[in-house]
């Protein structure tokens, strides 16, 4: 890796932050609050929320057992996804290099802040080759994007090329593991001492049922957490965020509950779809969806659809064609798709 100031825009390295009134006095023992032209009335609302959302943090620094300073909170990981291009990336001059197929957002922010995107195809069976990676790596690459468990495909990726990428890269290694609670494989949040170079990715979206709060996270060394901080929005996660979010790590017990649902039905699923005559192949999965690859993907969910029942159509993306990505339901929204895709299948029987 190269020094942190080397992979840092320079105007960012040098960038004072906003510093709010809340920013300012961050104390706990007074009671009277005129700093902030806040309205005395209609509490808990009048008051801006922490900035650094300590109590939160301090609670997913329990959970996660990492350094409440080694977490970053955003709106979404998607706000991480962004900062950490604008953070590292000089529009123009530095690219990015990612594994294809992936996550949409990844492209999507490098296009938006002028950012070169350099996607590497995964082999047929959607796994990576760590040469094939630091090969497409040049002087002005930045970042490295693995997503693992991958998503449209579900597999984790090889954790020894991950390794080797990580190992052997002079830029910032992003995993993201969106999926990692739905998978037993062991995860990099817990090598951020082993690894100075990475970031690891989570969400409250999906294993944390919280998708509408938005709230992601990402994990890093303090020094890169400290570059996020700066550039991010002073208040950039709600009140009502913060304070859901205290409560479903509270309730972690309703989370290990849900993980168990899931997957018992993930292993129903899967099955019931390799018995179809019309699906070709279902992929491995460690996440709480699956890629399967049908006869005439377009056709089985144009049926879908008109029976309102929505899955992915992944058929035009790379490596995809003919797939259809599927979200494990309840028991009953599942069974519902297995009868309904059994119909289709029925009728369209060769
Ligand atoms: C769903 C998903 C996320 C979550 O994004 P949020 O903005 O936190 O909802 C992140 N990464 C991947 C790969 C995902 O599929």
């Amino acid at each position: 890796m190269k020094e942190l100031q080397n992979l840092v825009r320079p105007n960012i390295w040098k960038l004072a932050p906003y510093s709010s009134a809340r920013n300012e006095y961050a104390g706990h023992t007074a009671h009277v609050f005129l700093d902030a032209n806040e309205n005395p009335y209609n509490k808990p609302y009048n008051r801006y929320p922490d900035p650094l959302q300590i109590d939160v943090k301090e609670k997913i620094a329990n959970i996660k057992d990492v350094n409440p300073e080694c977490i970053f909170l955003g709106n979404g990981s998607d706000e991480a996804i962004d900062l950490c291009y604008r953070v590292f990336c000089e529009p123009r001059i530095d690219n990015v290099v990612a594994i294809e197929p992936t996550y949409g957002m990844y492209k999507v922010c490098a296009d938006l802040n002028d950012v070169e995107y350099r996607p590497v195809l995964l082999d047929d069976n959607f796994q990576m080759s760590a040469s094939k990676i630091l090969d497409a790596c040049d002087d002005h690459t930045k970042l490295v994007w693995i997503c693992s468990p991958n998503n449209p495909s579900g597999n984790n990726i090889s954790r020894e090329e991950i390794v080797k990428v990580i190992t052997n890269s002079d830029g910032i290694v992003i995993i993201d593991e969106a999926y990692s609670d739905f998978s037993r494989e062991k995860n990099f949040r817990s090598e951020l001492k082993k690894y100075p170079n990475i970031i690891v990715l989570n969400t409250f979206s999906k294993a944390w049922g919280c998708a509408a709060i938005r709230l992601g996270m990402a994990f890093a060394g303090k020094e890169i957490i400290n570059l996020f901080n700066k550039v991010k929005y002073p208040y950039n996660i709600n009140a009502l965020t913060q304070k859901k979010a205290l409560e479903i790590i509270d309730d972690y017990s309703d989370v290990h509950e849900w993980l168990r649902l899931i997957l018992m039905e993930r292993t129903h699923m899967i099955k019931a779809f390799r018995d179809l005559p019309i699906c070709e192949r279902v992929y491995p999965t460690d996440a709480n969806f699956f890629l399967a690859k049908m006869d005439d993907a377009q056709a089985v969910y144009d049926y879908l659809v008109e029976k309102g029942i929505i899955v992915r159509n992944r058929t035009r993306v790379r490596l995809c064609n003919n797939c259809l990505r599927v979200t494990i339901g309840t028991r009953s929204e599942n069974a519902e798709l297995i009868g309904a895709i059994r119909q289709f299948s029925e009728a369209h029987k060769a």
